[in-house]
């Protein structure tokens, strides 16, 4: 992508910097540069490859001599003191540095390469018989003309690696979101498998021959090359592979013994069982775990995570300070909750939560954000809208609750209303302060009696 604007630019200080040195300035600094091009190459790869981390990318054999040659053609064009066109130049410093974001080259390596370059060549000028004023005019124009270079390279690689970016989390979100309901059945399935190959086999060859190692079967692959990376150091993973190893060194074993006391193989059978119910239940917690820290959505009422909301709200707050449009949080809380729990259960109340958090998503519209912010608590965040809308939106959630029985199991139901603080945004930049008005604001309502919404600094 060339930005025109940068484009012209770029044009501009290069005519400037053209006028400003005199032409016979220009042409003994294109003839030095063109003499001394190959040794300027050999010393900026050399002082490159010095440098660890510039190595891991340049220490190719063929990257060095493509880059060397490129290099030297960079030189000559930036100095060849002919009449050029312009957004040639400037459209290959771009396509230099998209090939730079797309190595990684770190930008400060490239930095430092042209320090290094601009260094060189005022060396090699000293040493001309240049007079002082064309020595400062010559100095003063390759280090111009290099950083114009360089700029325009890194407009482009900035792009390019936001871009990068984008496409890196993209990624990861395909690789280990996306995938991740189906790789827990898929290895849920292999424990399976796994386990019964090995009773087949005990069973087939009365156990004479070598039971095949977990370590080599889908599952243990799995476990041993994915698993540790996907779940890094999580905890379970220890204990799914002490569980397996008391299962596979231990039970296993003793089955094969059983066999001449075959008393005990009903009860090994019965540990076997559970050990691997065991196994398949800790990787799927594992699983579940990990699915909703990386959907960034709870995972009982797949309302997002609070986590995002600092990152949301930033985001809203600028974009209202920029566009005019406000938007407004509303904070809501279930009545009396803890009586359902008390009655019904947990798992009833579970069950309440996340209905209210359906009829919550229900009642909003697609742009807008629903958090679930504590237990019984949410925060929604109605965007764009001014207070008047704000206000209806809570009302039609406030009298959806009144209205409508929630199921608690067993076919039956219960009546729940809900609490709503509302604070509207004032300009103020910090969106604490927004949240504290919205806390006030439900507190207020509670204290009126609740089941009704309240709007903060009225
Ligand atoms: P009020 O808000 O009207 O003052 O009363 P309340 O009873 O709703 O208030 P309180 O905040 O004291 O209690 C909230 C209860 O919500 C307590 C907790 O057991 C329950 N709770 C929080 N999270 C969950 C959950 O994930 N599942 C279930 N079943 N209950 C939850
Ligand atoms: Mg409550
Ligand atoms: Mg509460």
């Amino acid at each position: 992508m060339i930005k025109l604007k940068q484009s012209k630019e770029f044009a501009a200080d290069w005519r400037r910097l053209s006028e400003e040195t005199p032409a016979a300035v220009r042409q003994l600094v294109g003839e030095i540069v063109r003499q001394q091009a190959a040794g300027l190459a050999d010393l900026f790869y050399r002082n490159m490859l010095a440098d660890e981390e510039a190595r891991t990318f340049l220490g190719n054999d063929i990257v060095n001599q493509r880059l060397h040659a490129a290099l030297q053609r960079w030189l000559c064009e930036l100095f060849s003191g002919e009449q050029q066109d312009l957004e040639d130049i400037y459209k290959h410093q771009c396509s230099i540095g998209e090939v730079h974001a797309r190595i990684q080259v770190p930008i400060v390596l490239v930095m430092r390469g042209a320090r290094m370059l601009k260094h060189a060549i005022h060396g090699y000028l000293v040493e001309s018989s240049m007079g002082r004023g064309e020595l400062v005019n010559a100095t003063n124009f390759v280090a111009e003309t290099i950083e114009l270079a360089l700029d325009a390279m890194t407009d482009y690689f900035i792009i390019d690696m936001e871009k990068q970016t984008r496409t890196d989390e993209a990624y990861r979100m395909f690789a280990l979101g996306q995938n991740m309901l189906a790789e827990r059945e898929r290895q849920r399935a292999a424990i399976l498998e796994w386990a019964q190959q090995i009773l087949l086999k005990l069973l087939a060859d009365g156990g004479t021959a070598e039971l095949p190692e977990i370590k080599h079967s889908e599952f243990g692959m799995w476990l041993q090359h994915k698993a540790a990376i996907i779940f890094e150091s999580a905890p379970e993973l220890e204990q799914i592979r002490l569980r397996i190893e008391e299962v596979e060194k231990s039970l296993f074993p003793k089955l094969l013994e059983s066999r001449r006391n075959p008393g005990d193989a009903g009860t090994l059978m019965k540990q076997i069982e559970a050990g691997i119910a065991e196994i398949k239940f800790m990787l799927g917690g594992l699983f579940d775990r990990f699915i909703e820290v990386e959907s960034g959505r709870d995972a009982l009422t797949r309302l997002l995570n609070r986590r995002f909301l600092p990152a949301v709200l930033t985001r809203e707050m600028s974009m209202a300070r920029r566009s005019g449009a406000p938007f407004a949080l509303l904070l809501l809380d279930l009545d009396r909750f803890k009586i359902i729990n008390d009655t019904y259960g947990h798992a009833a109340g579970d069950m309440v939560l996340q209905q209210a958090a359906d009829l919550v998503v229900g009642s909003v519209r697609a742009g807008d954000f629903v958090f679930r912010y504590g237990g019984e608590e949410m925060l929604i965040v109605l965007v764009e809208v001014d207070r008047k809308q704000a206000l209806h939106v809570a009302e039609t959630i406030r009298q959806r609750f009144a209205a409508e029985p929630l199921r608690v199991g067993d076919g039956q139901t219960v009546n729940i209303t809900a609490s709503i603080g509302i604070a509207n945004y004032n300009g103020h930049p910090d969106y604490e302060t927004m949240l504290k008005d919205a806390d006030g604001a439900l507190y207020e309502a509670k204290e009126a009696g609740r089941n009704r919404c309240v709007v903060a600094g009225r």
